[in-house]
């Protein structure tokens, strides 16, 4: 009986992993459709300027709507679109998108700022990164002020002159790049400080236990000390309490974003929300070390 329940057991993994892996190759199919069949799309969630809560922009998430498993998440095809080598073609659809709604909020008197575009570490990898992009916000009609890409510490440290080299190219073109998920990577800060970077964003989890945990208090008001001697500003990343808000704001922090102000909108969403609030956006605010 032993052995017969060893074997059920083997072949009920099998079944598993064979599941599993079937699942995993029809979803690498779909994927590389997603685009032609348009099931990709962006949604968008506020940044706000800490001292007075105007909107400094907006992050664009890619959300993939699948017609039978309903909406993925970008944790779980990103890194499919990575292994599969279509990432690149994945993030390009995702900044023309971006480029094309900020032409579109310009053109109907909406006012947002900035919006902020994730970049793959694989996207790097591309020797023609900088013009790839200049070539697609052009076709958009959309200004490179009006974009912010934001890259990990894998992606820039991989790589790290090739990273630093595009990262120019795209700043003199006058893009705005800001380093993502900041204290989570393997960064030196000897390349960190040789990179092009406008901002810091710190990384939500040093924020989810603020402000009771001493720590990453100290890490938060490291990281806004680092920045401000740098001359970058600091998005905190998952606010999600008014403590954490009013920690963070105390702190230094620039811009704050997280469930507290909104979850990341669709496009008509986000206006609906910002007609809500009814305020304007403000310029953004200079940079000072007040906190230090
Ligand atoms: P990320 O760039 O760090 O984006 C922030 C993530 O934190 C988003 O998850 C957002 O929904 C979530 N978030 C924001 N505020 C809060 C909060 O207050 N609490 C909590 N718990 N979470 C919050 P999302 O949209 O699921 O995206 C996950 C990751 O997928 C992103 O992390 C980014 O690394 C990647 N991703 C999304 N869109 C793209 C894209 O267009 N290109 C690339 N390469 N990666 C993308
Ligand atoms: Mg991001
Ligand atoms: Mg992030
Ligand atoms: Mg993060």
């Amino acid at each position: 009986a032993a052995k017969a329940a060893g074997r059920n057991t083997v072949r009920f993994y099998d079944e598993a992993m064979n599941r599993r892996a079937s699942q995993r190759l029809a979803l690498e199919t779909d994927l590389r459709r997603a685009v032609a069949r348009d099931q990709l799309v962006l949604v968008y969630q506020p940044q706000l300027v800490a001292a007075d809560g105007s909107l400094a922009g907006v992050e664009a998430l890619l959300r993939w709507q699948h017609p039978e498993r309903g909406t993925v998440s970008p944790l779980d095809f990103i890194p499919i679109a990575e292994e599969v080598g279509i990432i690149a073609e994945l993030g390009e659809w995702a900044l023309g998108e971006a480029a094309r709604q900020m032409v579109d909020w310009r053109r109907r008197g909406i006012d947002v700022p900035r919006v902020a575009v994730n970049l793959s570490a694989r996207q790097f990898h591309d020797a023609d990164l900088a013009e790839r992009i200049e070539a697609i916000l052009a076709e958009a009609g959309a200004s490179a002020e009006w974009i912010e890409l934001e890259i990990t510490e894998t992606a820039a440290m991989a790589h790290p002159s090739d990273a630093a080299q595009a990262l120019e190219r795209l700043r003199d073109k006058g893009l705005q790049i800001a380093m993502d998920d900041f204290g989570t990577g393997h960064s030196s800060l000897a390349t960190l400080c040789k990179l092009p970077l406008n901002v810091l964003k710190l990384d939500r989890g040093f924020v989810h236990h603020l402000p009771d945990s001493d720590t990453d208090a100290a890490v938060a008001d490291a990281v806004v000390t680092l920045a401000c001697r740098l001359g970058l500003s600091v998005v905190a990343e998952g606010v999600e309490t008014e403590a954490q808000r009013q920690f963070l704001a105390d702190t230094g922090c620039d811009v704050l974003q997280g469930f507290l102000f909104a979850r990341p909108l669709s496009a008509a969403a986000l206006e609906a929300w910002l007609a809500a609030r009814g305020g304007s956006s403000s310029p953004s605010p200079a940079l000072g070390c007040a906190s230090v």
